[in-house]
């Protein structure tokens, strides 16, 4: 029997983690967060009896506690009890389903506690992979890609290499995107699109922010630079290739020329449950690939000039330090003020622009100075575009 605590247990990544352990019926969960979703939090409390719940806001927490009191069940709110869930004595492994930065210090504490980490929250690591990786190797900690790409590159690695370990059979990564919903079109389309295009992605089902993410590949960009930290590869060990049907969810080459890809549906259910049981498989119910239906898989090369978010990626990881939180805090917040109608598709590249160029950055940040660049981030984008109106 296994135990588990999420962060983000109401979140796409999080319900299909408690789909995982519904079906499988041999793993505990001790302890769920959520952000305001309470009514879906206190079902989840009273199907998988969880001892720990916490949520965001304290009056959220007063009023959980009223609807599940007829149940033996501690509720939390704030960062200190998303610390509270990532420290949870019973659980083995953290899932971390969280979206944003908010995530990299309960991730930070779960680490010193000895947890291992299922991790989908990729802010976590683009903002802190020098200080989340080390940390990991030192307390002898397992750091488990969710991410369908990393899982992928996790799972071609089987055998050659572990997260964090050198091997020299590695010559590159071939990380896939399907190219969104905007594939093909020009940066003057892309000005023109709005909100409800942009979220229907493709292929994938999830949560808002990714879905916009993917949609200006800045998504993509945030995988490279999850990718050379878990693998410990360079960004010019890693080329992005679109396949635009997504059933490669990416491929290792190896130094002799051999290829290693993953196939299979786009069912995020697959990564978690590998990331949960690893090294072990276990069956999963769900649609099969059938390849005589499916006909052909294409590869195109990634746009770069037009969908900026990886250009500037690659961009903010050369530099590194603070820039890669600059990056990700500027996109943060960029996307929650598109989801809000105001600004353009195209300004979300533009206020990540205007950040990074009005940055210096700070090498080998600790946690205190990335959680005050994310604050200084958001400071300069509400002087610079004071509220409504930021179209240029
Ligand atoms: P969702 O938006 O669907 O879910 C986010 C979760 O975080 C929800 O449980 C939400 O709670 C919670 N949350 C949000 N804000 C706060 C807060 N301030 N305090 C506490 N909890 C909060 O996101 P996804 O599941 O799509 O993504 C989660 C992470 O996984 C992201 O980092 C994403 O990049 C990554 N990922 C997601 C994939 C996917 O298929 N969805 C694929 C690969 C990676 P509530 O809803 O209750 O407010």
């Amino acid at each position: 029997m296994k135990t588990i605590a999420i962060l983000g247990s109401t979140g796409s990544i999080g319900t299909q983690t408690l789909d995982v352990v519904r079906a499988n019926g041999d793993i505990r969960v001790a302890a769920v967060s959520a952000g305001k979703n309470v009514s879906l939090l206190e079902r989840q409390i009273r199907e998988f009896h969880p001892e720990l719940a916490c949520v965001w806001e304290e009056r959220d927490a007063r009023l959980l506690r009223e609807r599940v009191a007829d149940l033996p069940v501690k509720v939390v709110y704030g960062m200190e009890g998303l610390k509270e869930v990532a420290i949870c004595e019973e659980a083995q492994i953290l899932v971390t389903a969280i979206v944003g930065m908010i995530g990299i210090v309960p991730t930070i504490e779960a680490i010193k506690a000895g947890k291992d980490i299922a991790l989908a929250n990729k802010e976590t690591l683009v903002t802190a992979g020098h200080l989340i990786m080390p940390l990991a190797k030192q307390c002898g900690v397992k750091i488990l890609p969710v991410d369908s790409e990393h899982s992928a590159i996790f799972q071609c690695l089987n055998g050659e290499r572990e997260c964090g370990q050198d091997h020299g059979s590695l010559h590159k990564i071939l990380l896939t995107a399907s190219g969104g919903p905007f594939r093909g079109k020009s940066y003057e389309e892309l000005k023109k699109v709005r909100v409800e295009d942009a979220l229907k992605h493709p292929n994938w089902s999830m949560g808002q922010k990714i879905t916009i993410d993917s949609a200006t590949m800045v998504n993509k960009g945030l995988e490279v630079m999850e990718a050379c930290w878990l693998f410990d590869v360079t960004p010019d060990q890693i080329q992005v290739v679109v396949q635009p049907q997504s059933i490669i969810h990416s491929m290792v080459q190896f130094v002799d020329g051999s290829v290693i890809a993953q196939l299979g549906t786009p069912d995020m259910r697959l990564p978690i449950q590998y990331a949960l049981y690893y090294p072990r498989r276990r069956y999963l119910a769900g649609e099969r690939l059938d390849f005589a239906k499916i006909g052909s898989i294409t590869f195109e090369n990634p746009d770069p000039e037009t969908f900026l978010g990886l250009k500037y990626a690659f961009e903010a990881f050369a530099a590194g330090g603070s820039m890669t939180t600059v990056f990700n805090a500027a996109n943060e917040r960029a996307v929650s003020l598109f989801l809000h109608g105001r600004i353009g598709f195209t300004q979300i590249y533009d206020i990540i622009r205007y950040c990074m160029d009005h940055h210096s950055t700070i090498q080998n940040p600790d946690v205190a100075q990335i959680l005050d660049t994310e604050k200084r981030v958001y400071e300069m984008i509400e002087t610079k575009w004071p509220q409504s109106g930021i179209r240029s």
